[in-house]
């Protein structure tokens, strides 16, 4: 395959993916197959001679998309949205053809400049003050990036040339309702898990201040060396908050930095009248959130603002001869920010993305998710035997069956082999309980009402 005929084939790909798009609808939302059924149907090794390209086509058309779960479905409300807008999609077929590297302003000087200029949008976009920041590729990446540099600002930057053989024992705080990655982060960073104070949180799901303050003081008195607090804005189980402000300030008051996790939720902050849910996010060092999952960037996609870059950069920034660029002092050399080395040219679908919504088209989509999830929520409320468990953070919420556990579990293996729909669990407050996320670009009021009426019909 040459590229006369990528021509043809992106043109006969470009046709397919909106067949695709259009069809969703019709399709069930999790594939109906066992495991190891696609596997068993690909040949046991790579081909040694070159297939014409129509063969691979009609094995991608027999194989992968009746494989698949189908993650753009107007009625997929498990898990988080990963949404991909139109408009982003298109963005990333530009990017795929030009295929730079964003490593360094030279190796991709429009890449780097319209990444600066679309964190600034960004920034602007959800009021905060930080217009500095990198596109990683998951928020699992900017949250060891914040860790990383936590340990070394905390360590005078010794981490980074002696290891941590010798050094003070290291303590991160998080609420227990903060997501694996901060987990992923303390095991990865050297701090060890143990050493990752989960605080426990109040009725509200928020941190329990007074815990942290206290944990935090005992950590000294034993020796130990705190590092930095990661707060939690909209948890992966329920939605749950901590009082971002509080958290920061005394976050600052100890000398320890602050890493805000609004992965999921900071895309709701385009909306002013949400933005009370994360106040005090302004005075944070660093702050993730990711445009890939509801905001309508396609995977990958997830902004970290950092109030000053510098101390981030001393941690992960490395020039070897190689790398070396005229001019260092005036441009921005990204890699310089984030643990890969190659970096894709993530910006361009952010700069697509706001202009072919708009901020207003983009936040009508969340008020609506809201507001759906609210009557979502209350329709639920109303079938016979359901509780509603969370009440919406956002537009996440929970339920479960009075019933209890085992009749919950068999309720949500019901709803997805039914398919109309797809649902995931999550634990909370002891139980197991089905979540509920409206999220999905496309979805409609109409999409949304659908949970209560299989819900309705498989609870009975
Ligand atoms: N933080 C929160 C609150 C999340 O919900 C998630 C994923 O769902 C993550 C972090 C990790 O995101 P990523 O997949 O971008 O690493």
């Amino acid at each position: 395959m040459n590229h006369e005929d990528l021509r043809l084939w992106s043109k006969r790909a470009a046709d397919w993916a909106a067949d695709y798009h259009a069809g969703l609808r019709a399709r069930p939302v999790r594939p109906d197959i066992a495991p190891g059924s696609i596997a068993a149907a690909l040949p046991p090794a790579a081909p040694e001679e070159a297939e014409p390209m129509q063969a691979i086509w009609d094995d991608f058309e027999r194989l992968v998309p009746g494989g698949m779960t189908h993650w753009q479905h107007p009625r997929f409300f498990a898990y988080f949205p990963a949404n991909a807008a139109p408009a982003s999609m298109l963005a990333e077929q530009l990017a795929n053809a030009i295929a730079a590297q964003a490593m360094l302003w030279q190796t991709s000087p429009a890449a780097t400049e319209i990444e600066m200029v679309m964190v600034r949008w960004l920034a602007g976009a959800l009021g905060l003050p930080q217009a500095r920041g990198v596109i990683h590729d998951s928020a699992t990446t900017a949250t060891l990036s914040a860790v990383l540099t936590m340990r070394e600002k905390a360590l005078g930057w010794e981490g980074l040339t002696r290891g941590l053989s010798g050094a003070p024992r290291l303590r991160l705080y998080a609420s227990d309702q903060t997501h694996s990655s901060v987990d992923k982060a303390v095991r990865l960073a050297g701090i060890g898990q143990e050493n990752l104070v989960k605080v426990a949180t109040d009725t509200e799901g928020a941190m329990d201040m007074v815990a942290l303050a206290g944990a935090i003081a005992a950590d000294r008195a034993a020796g130990y060396l705190p590092i930095g607090v990661v707060v939690c804005a909209g948890g992966t189980s329920v939605g749950a908050f901590d009082r971002v402000g509080a958290v920061v300030a005394l976050a600052r008051r100890e000398g320890l930095m602050s890493h805000v996790d609004a992965a999921w939720a900071g895309s709701a902050m385009i909306c002013p009248e949400f933005r009370g849910l994360w106040a005090g996010a302004e005075a944070a060092d660093s702050v993730v959130m990711n445009p890939h999952k509801w905001l309508g960037a396609q995977f990958d996609c997830a902004v970290q603002f950092l109030a000053d870059p510098g101390p981030q950069i001393r941690t992960l920034g490395l020039r070897p001869a190689y790398l070396e660029t005229p001019g260092v002092e005036e441009i921005t050399n990204f890699n310089e920010w984030t643990v890969p080395l190659g970096r894709r040219f993530r910006a361009l679908k952010l700069w697509f993305l706001f202009r072919a919504y708009g901020l207003e088209g983009l936040r009508a989509r969340i008020r609506n998710h809201v507001s759906w999830a609210a009557e979502a929520a209350a329709a639920l409320a109303a079938v016979p035997g359901v509780e509603i468990v969370s009440a919406p953070s956002l537009s996440l919420f929970s339920f479960a069956l009075a019933a209890g556990d085992t009749a919950t579990e068999a309720l949500l293996a019901r709803i997805n082999a039914d398919g109309r729909i797809y649902l995931t669990q999550t634990r909370h407050a002891g139980r197991y309980v089905i979540r509920v996320q409206i999220g999905q670009f496309d979805c409609t009021a109409e999409d949304v009402r659908m949970i209560a009426t299989v819900v309705t019909e498989l609870s009975r």
